[in-house]
């Protein structure tokens, strides 16, 4: 089968040039009128190239009658709608493990940060309050800490190996135990939270863990609990979230995802307790590099011998 992809959102330019000029590719983002586009060559199209913002979604899949192949960028494929590419025999790949450490140190980043008011010091300097003669009020110790973490994959356990290096005991949460971890498995989320001091959520996003993290767990984190999101928006109950962050009934927040990216709620940009950030979990040169390496390789393996090198098991 001789390869004839779309690309539907951006990439990283060195994919995209790498892409172009190993196969046949079409930047969907660039056609104006892109279901003209699609109904004009979808009997060629054998493959889609696409990341966590673009998704495929059903739609598009059934308006391709020969698509084999949905390449991710990412290793989250919860805006890929697997179902519809199952029913049709199309396999799916995404980018695992490779992006395991810079999102785990993301994490740490977002819990040192959020505990210790290192952005909200940094606004303190910066709109003069320290040369004002003011203090800035004592921040929360890390060191010790209990961590609680939703998630125990390939990124919750980067994280929990960091834990050694801050003397902070952990527990996890998953649907199963998970065989030789050395930490303990909690069986129910709400226990996780009320033993937690900081709550990380690193599990997979998608339907079946859409606000996992409700009110009623955060409620059990308490006033002195933090939440963490390094997952996907979706999985914390934002609306909640926001209520909790205003009230006090939670100490911060630490979110690189939201429900509705890139719209932030206009709550959370007023209060001081929560670090911001625009999705960059996995971004690093380094890490985006071999995301990049690994969607190539992916594709080069199934057009060349029908293997992926990484499969989503659907
Ligand atoms: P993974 O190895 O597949 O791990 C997923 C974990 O989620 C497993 O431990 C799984 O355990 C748990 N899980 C799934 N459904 C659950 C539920 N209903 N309740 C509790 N736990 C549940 O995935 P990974 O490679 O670690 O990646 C995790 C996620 O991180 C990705 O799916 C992606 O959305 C996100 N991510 C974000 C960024 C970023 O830039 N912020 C970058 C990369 C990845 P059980 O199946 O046993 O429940």
């Amino acid at each position: 089968m001789q390869p004839c992809l779309i690309q539907i959102g951006r990439l990283a330019p060195q994919l995209e040039a790498a892409l172009a000029s190993e196969f046949e590719i079409y930047p969907l983002w660039k056609e104006n009128d892109a279901p003209a586009f699609i109904a004009a060559h979808a009997g060629r199209i054998n493959g889609i190239v696409t990341s966590a913002r673009a998704g495929a979604d059903r739609a598009l899949i059934e308006a391709l009658p020969s698509l084999k192949l949905i390449a991710n960028f990412g290793v989250g494929y919860d805006t890929v709608d697997v179902a519809a590419a199952r029913e049709r025999g199309v396999v799916v790949s995404n980018t695992p493990d490779v992006l395991n450490d810079c999102v785990a140190d993301t994490a740490f980043a977002l819990i040192l940060d959020v505990t210790r008011s290192i952005s909200a010091a940094d606004r303190f300097v910066r709109r003069g309050e320290w040369k004002r003669g003011a203090s800035f009020p004592l921040a929360v110790r890390v060191t010790g800490k209990n961590l609680g973490i939703v998630g125990l994959g390939r990124i919750g356990q980067a994280i929990a190996r960091r834990s050694a290096g801050f003397g902070m005991p952990v527990r996890y949460h998953t649907r199963r135990p998970m065989a030789g971890m050395p930490w303990a498995h909690e069986p129910s989320l709400l226990e996780l939270a009320r033993w937690a001091d900081i709550l990380v959520v690193a599990c997979a996003g998608g339907q079946g863990t859409r606000h996992l993290v409700s009110k009623e767990v955060l409620d059990a984190l308490g006033p002195k609990g933090y939440i963490v999101n390094i997952s996907r928006g979706t999985v914390i109950d934002e609306a909640a979230m926001v209520e909790a962050l205003a009230a006090r009934r939670i100490a911060g927040a630490g979110i690189d995802v939201f429900e509705n990216e890139p719209h932030v709620p206009d709550a959370l940009l007023e209060l001081d307790n929560v670090v911001l950030l625009p999705h960059i979990g996995s971004g690093t040169h380094e890490t985006r590099a071999a995301m990049g390496e690994l969607v190539l390789a992916n594709i080069r393996s199934f057009y060349s011998d029908g293997r992926l090198l990484t499969p989503v098991q659907y």
